[in-house]
């Protein structure tokens, strides 16, 4: 049947969870469908919470983390000012380093990584904020934890060599094998890092 038959409002929805990543034209009709039939959806609670969500949140003027103030929870929290800071490409990686609680410092988002192709270098992105952070936060140690292809190692070794020069301790993190993952199903690129990340046995 062609979708001229179908009432407008229901296209604009099907249309507008279609722009979300991830769901096409199938996924997006199976979850208008759940919105507006099933008996445990909340079609105007979901719509109310993206409608808060986007009027209310912002980027931490700090780390560029989701905020309802001008400080997000991390970097307001006095006890996480001790730690070291660790670098990501985006509010998206601190969600994922948050979610798996081993990091207890503090964090800075860059809003991406170094594209020639694409006109991104230092300006684009917010090194100007982490220069400015690094000089009053006087923090010991700064951790890389950007993405492990081309553009992430560059932007990784460009700011490493800038925070070292400054006399700053500066790490990233280890690529390598995932925990419990064999090594027969590991591809060239990740078997070549962890063997090139290696590190020693401790005994003690
Ligand atoms: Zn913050």
């Amino acid at each position: 049947m062609s979708k001229v038959y179908y009432p407008a409002p229901y296209l604009l929805l099907t249309d507008e969870l279609q722009r979300l990543p991830g769901i096409g034209p199938r996924s997006a009709e199976r979850i208008a469908l759940w919105l507006l039939q099933s008996r445990g959806a909340n079609p105007t609670r979901l719509a109310n919470a993206i409608q808060e969500a986007s009027q209310c949140l912002r980027t931490c003027k700090l780390c560029g983390f989701f905020t309802t103030e001008d400080l997000c929870r991390i970097c307001s929290a006095p006890e996480r000012r001790v730690h070291p800071i660790c670098v990501v490409e985006t509010a998206i990686d601190i969600i994922a380093i948050e979610r798996a609680s081993v990091f207890l410092g503090r964090y800075h988002a860059l809003g991406g990584k170094f594209s020639p192709l694409n006109g991104i270098g230092p300006e684009q992105l917010r090194v100007t904020s982490l220069l400015a952070r690094v000089k009053s936060e006087r923090p010991q140690e700064i951790i890389f934890a950007l993405s492990a292809d081309v553009e992430g190692e560059a932007t990784t070794h460009y700011l490493a060599r800038l925070f070292s020069e400054q006399g700053v301790l500066v790490s990233r993190i280890a690529h390598g094998l995932p925990v419990g993952g064999g090594l027969e199903y590991a591809d060239a690129g990740t078997l070549s890092c962890a063997i090139s990340g290696r590190s020693r046995i401790s005994l003690e």
